[in-house]
């Protein structure tokens, strides 16, 4: 018989990038943390009531829109805590506003983190430990959050199922974003499943076999 998951996790696609905000929890007390909070609050919040969960904290990978536009509103309603991104987002998340009103958002709203997040920081859930990778490159300030006991990372715009983060918006950078995912997502294990900003699911060692731009194969290529 294999141990059960310590770790719960509902995904909501929100905005009309279909951002995927993911709501993860710890099984053994119920407590919820909301991972992007894109848009789309009341619909969240509504599920998190109907599962019997008690939301405890927001999560934030990246400030841009998608991701983190309703943080603002999901604090308000919910008093819960800001945590993340790193600082070197801040730019981004002073951005919101004139973002929103640019890409058909108006009501984004930019916020202010409880906790600015580093490299190798641990956020609490419940009974739950979640580590904190710094994964710059899509923006500067890109954090993943992985409990290592289930297997599970978020993973915002770093990776894709078959695709990696853009890196032509400001301060971007593809060559740190390859190190990123290389050497710090990569050494987690070929097992781990990860929710990323957008589309379906994968696991790290899916993505090391088949991702054209980050594959095993794919590298070696690019370094002949
Ligand atoms: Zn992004
Ligand atoms: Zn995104």
């Amino acid at each position: 018989m294999s141990t059960p998951s310590p770790v719960g996790a509902f995904i909501v696609p929100v905005t009309p990038l279909q951002q995927n905000c993911t709501v993860v929890w710890c099984e053994a007390t119920r407590k919820a943390a909301v991972i992007d909070p894109g848009g789309e609050i009341d619909a969240i919040l509504g599920e998190i009531a109907r599962r019997g969960l008690t939301l405890e904290k927001i999560w934030v990978t990246h400030g841009h829109l998608d991701h983190a536009g309703a943080t603002a509103e999901l604090k308000a309603k919910s008093g819960c805590p800001i945590e993340g991104p790193h600082r070197d987002d801040l730019f981004w998340i002073e951005k919101i506003e004139t973002q929103g009103a640019l890409y058909g958002m108006p009501e984004a709203r930019t916020f202010t983190t409880d906790r600015w997040l580093q490299h190798g920081d641990q956020v609490a859930l419940g009974d739950t430990v979640w580590e904190v990778i710094h994964c710059p490159g899509h923006t500067p300030g890109h954090v993943v959050f992985f409990n290592r006991e289930a297997r599970f990372a978020q993973v915002g715009d770093v990776l894709f199922k078959g695709s990696i983060g853009r890196t032509d918006f400001p301060r971007g950078n593809h060559q740190d974003l390859l190190d990123a995912i290389t050497g710090r997502l990569w050494p987690l294990g070929d097992d781990v499943r990860f929710v990323p900003g957008h589309g379906p699911m994968s696991t790290f060692g899916d993505e090391r076999r088949s991702n054209p731009f980050v594959s095993d194969s794919a590298l070696r290529r690019s370094a002949d």
